[in-house]
């Protein structure tokens, strides 16, 4: 059994991520799943959450949105809309989204599109935890 699989993790904008993975985590419609070389072929939907992955002796933290995975025993694709590494975020633009999205849920306003602004909310407070886990 090899000890590691390849993992590629691809927006619609730009390959985010290409390395020989030992393990991860990835969040699925259902809960976090977690994956070892060998898994069972799988496809899973993606949520809003992190993508942890360890690759060399060093663990890598994502923010992810939406999308598609397909597990592989050898390999693991993650077809997500969004997906940032954690040194790539941009904390300020979270904390504006975050907050854009929490006046949007408490406006009372019967023309906020309440799960876009949920949505929005999720997004920019992973996006926030995450980047704390910079290295
Ligand atoms: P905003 O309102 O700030 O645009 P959003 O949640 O609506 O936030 P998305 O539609 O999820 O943004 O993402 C649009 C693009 O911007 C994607 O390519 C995403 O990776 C990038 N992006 C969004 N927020 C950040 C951030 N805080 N830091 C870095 N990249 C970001």
């Amino acid at each position: 059994m090899p000890d590691t699989f390849q993992l590629e993790i691809v927006t619609p904008d730009k390959m985010v991520v290409r390395d020989a993975a030992d393990e991860m985590q990835l969040p699925g419609k259902k809960g976090y799943l977690g994956i070892l070389p060998g898994h069972a072929p799988l496809i899973t939907e993606l949520s809003v959450g992190e993508i942890i992955y360890s690759a060399n002796g060093y663990t890598h933290h994502l923010a992810v949105a939406w999308g598609f995975a397909e597990v592989l025993p050898d390999k693991v694709t993650v077809l997500a809309e969004t997906c940032e590494r954690a040194e790539d975020i941009d904390i300020r633009r979270a904390r504006e989204a975050k907050q854009r999205a929490e006046e949007r849920l408490k406006s009372g306003n019967p023309e906020v599109d309440f799960n876009r602004a949920a949505s929005a909310l999720q997004r920019a407070q992973t996006r926030l935890e995450v980047a704390e886990r910079k290295g």
